[in-house]
């Protein structure tokens, strides 16, 4: 009898939330990661909860996002109570703001377009976001505030995910690449690792992120690649309360308060 009924490969936010609710599920959960866990894009991303689409490609997922967001406070607060650990998950929305020459036309069709995707995002005058955030720039032309938007310390939250997963019983297995699913008659039987040794499991769910499409025995139905994204994390002397964001990138408020960070705000261009 294999050891375990289900492998995760992938010890990212997706990866561990997987292993969590199957194992709540009652079920012998083996989750392999190949570095140290949740230490990939869970750990390097911004945190934002934004359904707002940032490409036309990225509109079809607008429901599933609307969806994702809608669970988020549920999810953050038994994540928290089962680690005893913060997330810094915050509710105060985000703004936009708009610099080109044709700003207020931007931002009609900003609108437009959100509110036919069922996104309830605002037209926000300027003098009202620098009351909401005094930082901001005076060289803005124009501004959308997106009251439904939320944001988490990802770090934060994939160790206090992580440590959910521990004491819910899934088991992890860091430092273990995977190398290959094992088929037999067409059906997945387990994962041969880097090193040679052989997980079984009935079942076997592929979370490896930008790197899934390099396991061998999968057919690489989403051709996933790794992007380059850049971080710099700030102290500032005005904390900010909101995510801003403009064409060129975005600052994300930190809570100081949540250990092991002392980070107010991330940015990226
Ligand atoms: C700079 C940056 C900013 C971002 N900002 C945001 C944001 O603001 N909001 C947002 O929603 N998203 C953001 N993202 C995206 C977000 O971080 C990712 O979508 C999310 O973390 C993906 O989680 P994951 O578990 O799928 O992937 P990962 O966290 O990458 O986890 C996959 C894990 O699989 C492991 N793995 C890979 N191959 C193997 C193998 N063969 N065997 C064993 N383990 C393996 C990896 O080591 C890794 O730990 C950002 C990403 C980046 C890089």
């Amino acid at each position: 009898m294999p050891s375990h009924d289900v492998i995760v490969i992938g010890a990212g936010l997706v990866g561990s939330a997987i292993a969590l609710r199957l194992a709540q599920e009652g079920l012998r959960v083996a989750l392999l990661e190949k570095n140290a866990p949740g230490h990939e894009a869970s750990w390097a991303g911004a945190g934002m909860l934004s359904p707002a689409p940032d490409t036309s490609a990225s509109i079809p997922l607008v429901p599933f996002s609307r969806a994702s967001l809608s669970l988020y406070p549920q999810f953050i607060a038994e994540i928290e109570d089962i680690s005893g650990r913060r997330t810094g998950y915050r509710t105060e929305g985000a703004i936009e703001l708009l610099f080109s020459a044709d700003a207020e036309r931007e931002l009609s069709t900003l609108i437009a377009l959100h509110h036919a995707l069922g996104l309830p995002t605002e037209p926000l005058p300027l003098d009202e976001a620098i009351k909401m955030e005094p930082e901001i720039t005076r060289r803005a032309r124009a501004a959308a505030y997106f009251p439904y938007e939320a944001c988490v310390d990802n770090r934060a939250l994939i160790e206090a995910l992580l440590a959910a997963a521990s004491s819910s019983g899934v088991e992890l297995f860091p430092d273990t690449t995977a190398r290959q699913i094992m088929i037999e008659h067409g059906r997945c039987t387990g994962v041969r690792t880097e090193n040679g040794s052989l997980f079984e499991a009935r079942d076997v769910i592929v979370a490896a992120g930008a790197f899934s499409r390099f396991l061998e025995g999968i057919v690489p139905r989403l051709a996933t690649r790794p992007i380059r994204g850049q971080m710099v994390a700030l102290r500032s002397q005005q904390p900010i309360s909101h995510v801003i964001r403009c064409e060129r990138g975005y600052i994300v408020p930190r809570d100081a308060a949540v250990p092991p960070q002392a980070i107010i705000a991330t940015a990226s261009c």
